[in-house]
C-alpha cells in the first residue's frame, strides 16, 4: 500500500518536531516518523536548551508551557586536575527573567511534548517506525520504505531529522562514512536528588539551575564533562572524542566512573541515587564536515546534517536543530505553494541557514575544532592553572612570587615556548 503526504519528516527529534509543527500549522499534510516508541524515548543529551526564537516563534513563551525542568541562571567553567578545579562563575539578574537565557531538559519529556504540539497542529505521527531507504522516482527523493511495514510512504518533500548517523543522508550520496576525528561519544548518568538538597548545594533558589562545565576527563582524554541541576536531579556526564577515546582502550563507563570520583563532584553528587545511564554519539567536526543539505525532493537538518558545533566553553545542538527544521519547513511550504521540488528550489533553504546563526556561529567556531585537538588543552593547561592558584594562595612563611613571573615560571616547566605560542595561536585563532 501507497500513503500519500506532501511532506515526510524522518526522526522527531526537536529539528523533525519544529519542522512537523511548522508544516502542519500552515495546514499541510504532514507525517512524522519516529523509530523509537514514543517520541524522545531513544534520545539523551547533556541538559541545556538554548533559548531558541524558532522555538518561541512557534510556541510563544514556550518556557510557560513546555516541561522544562529549571532555567539556568549559574554558569560555572572549570578547568579540572586530579586533585582540583579551577572554577569561573557567572550569575547575572538578566538571567533570572523571562525570556530565559536556557533551560535544562530531559529528552524523553521535552522530545514527546514536542511532537506532540506537531500533531495538536495536524501532523501524522508514526511511532515504532523506522524508514529505512529513501524511495526515488523520476530523479527526486519521492519518500520512504518503513522497516516491517508493507508498502511506502511518499511525499513531494521527505525532511531527514534521523540524527547524528543519519543513514538516509548517506543514502541520498550526501554524507560520507564517518571519521571517529570528528565525532564525539557522550555518556550521561541521571542522578535522583531531593529539590531542597539540589537548592541548597549548588545555592539556587526556586527553579534556577547551575550549568557547570569541566574541561579536562580524567586519564587525560580530550574532551568535557558536564553537570546540569534538573528540578529533582542531576544530569552529569561528559563528552569524549571519540578518536582519542578509542587510543586509551578505556571503557566509557569507568571513565565516568572517574568522574563521580572526582573530589569536586564526588561533593556535589553525595547521596544521589542512580536513576538511568544513557550515551549517545555527537557531530563534532564543525563547518568542514557539514555536507550538501539537500537534493531534488529532500533536506537535511540538524545532527544529521552535522549542525552542532562546540568551542570549549559551548555546546550548541539543540537550538541549531530547531532553527534548521523550522527553516526546511519554511523552504517546503514555499516548494509546496510554486509546486517546484528541485535541487534548485530547495537551495533556498541553505541560503536561509547561512544568513541564520546557524552558519554564521559555524563558520565562526571553525577553527575550534582545531584547536579541541590540542592535548594540552585537557591535562597541561589545567595543571599549569591550578599550581599557579595554588601557589598564589598558599601560605607558608616563604617570601610571595607577583603573579606574571609565578605564572611564566610554572608554564615554562610544563611546556616549552614554541608549544606555548602555537597553542596561543591556535586558541587566539578559535575565540576571538
Ligand atoms: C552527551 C551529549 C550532550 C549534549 N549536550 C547538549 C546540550 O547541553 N545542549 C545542546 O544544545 N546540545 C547538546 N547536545 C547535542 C544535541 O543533543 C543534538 O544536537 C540534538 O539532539 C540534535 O537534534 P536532532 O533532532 O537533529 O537529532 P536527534 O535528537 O538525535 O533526533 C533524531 C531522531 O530521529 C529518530 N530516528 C533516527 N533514525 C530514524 C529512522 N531511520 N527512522 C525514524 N526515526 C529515526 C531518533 O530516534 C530520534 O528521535 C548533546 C549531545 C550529546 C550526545
Amino acid at each position: 500500500m501507497v500513503q500519500y503526504f506532501d511532506v515526510i519528516v524522518v526522526g522527531a527529534g526537536p529539528a523533525g518536531s519544529v519542522a512537523a509543527l511548522k508544516l502542519a500549522r500552515r495546514g499541510l499534510n504532514v507525517c512524522l516518523l519516529e523509530r523509537g516508541g514514543r517520541p524522545g524515548a531513544k534520545n539523551m543529551f547533556g541538559g541545556l536548551l538554548h533559548n531558541t526564537p524558532a522555538l518561541n516563534d512557534l510556541v510563544p513563551s514556550f518556557w510557560e508551557k513546555a516541561p522544562l525542568e529549571r532555567h539556568v541562571y549559574k554558569k560555572v567553567l572549570a578547568f579540572m586536575t586530579p586533585e582540583s578545579a579551577v572554577s569561573l562563575t557567572f550569575e547575572n539578574e538578566k538571567f533570572d527573567q523571562p525570556p530565559y537565557n536556557g533551560y535544562t531538559v530531559l529528552r524523553p519529556v521535552f522530545d514527546s511534548w514536542l511532537a506532540d504540539e506537531a500533531v495538536k497542529a495536524g501532523a501524522t505521527l508514526l511511532c515504532d517506525c523506522t524508514a529505512d531507504d529513501l524511495v526515488a522516482e523520476d530523479g527526486k527523493i519521492a519518500g520512504v520504505t518503513v522497516k516491517g511495514r508493507d508498502g511506502e510512504l511518499r511525499a513531494n518533500i521527505v525532511i531527514v531529522a534521523d540524527g547524528v548517523l543519519s543513514l538516509l543522508a548517506k543514502q541520498a550520496g550526501l554524507r560520507a562514512d564517518f571519521l571517529p576525528s570528528n565525532m564525539g561519544v557522550g555518556v550521561k548518568l541521571l542522578l535522583g536528588l531531593p529539590e531542597a538538597t539540589i537548592n541548597e548545594r549548588f545555592h539556587l533558589v526556586r527553579d534556577q539551575a547551575a550549568d557547570i562545565a569541566f574541561l579536562g576527563i580524567p586519564g587525560g582524554i580530550r574532551g568535557g564533562s558536564f553537570l546540569y541541576t534538573n528540578r529533582e536531579s542531576i544530569s552529569v556526564g561528559m563528552v569524549m572524542h571519540l578518536d582519542s577515546l578509542k587510543e586509551s582502550g578505556k571503557a566509557p563507563y569507568d571513565i565516568l566512573e572517574d568522574l563521580l570520583q572526582h573530589p569536586q563532584v564526588r561533593r556535589l553528587i553525595k547521596g544521589a541515587e542512580s536513576l538511568e545511564y544513557s550515551a549517545h554519539l555527537v557531530p563534532e567536526g564543525g563547518i568542514r564536515a557539514v555536507p550538501k543539505v539537500y537534493t531534488d525532493g529532500m533536506m537535511v537538518v540538524g545532527d544529521a546534517a552535522g549542525l552542532c558545533y562546540t568551542n570549549g566553553i559551548n555546546l550548541e545542538g539543540i537550538n541549531l536543530a530547531m532553527t534548521s527544521g523550522a527553516l526546511a519547513a519554511e523552504t517546503a511550504i514555499a516548494a509546496v505553494e510554486s509546486r517546484d521540488y528541485s535541487d534548485s528550489m530547495l537551495s533556498l533553504y541553505k541560503r536561509k541557514l547561512d544568513e541564520s546563526f546557524v552558519m554564521k556561529d559555524m563558520k565562526k567556531f571553525k577553527s575550534a575544532v582545531g584547536m579541541m585537538h590540542i592535548d594540552r588543552l585537557y591535562d597541561t593547561y589545567p595543571r599549569i592553572l591550578s599550581n599557579i592558584m595554588k601557589k598564589v594562595y598558599k601560605v607558608d612563611g616563604t617570601p610571595r612570587k607577583k603573579l606574571l613571573g609565578l605564572a611564566r615560571r610554572e608554564a615554562l616547566k610544563e611546556i616549552g615556548l614554541k608549544d606555548f605560542v602555537a597553542d596561543g595561536i591556535k586558541i587566539g585563532r578559535a575565540l576571538l
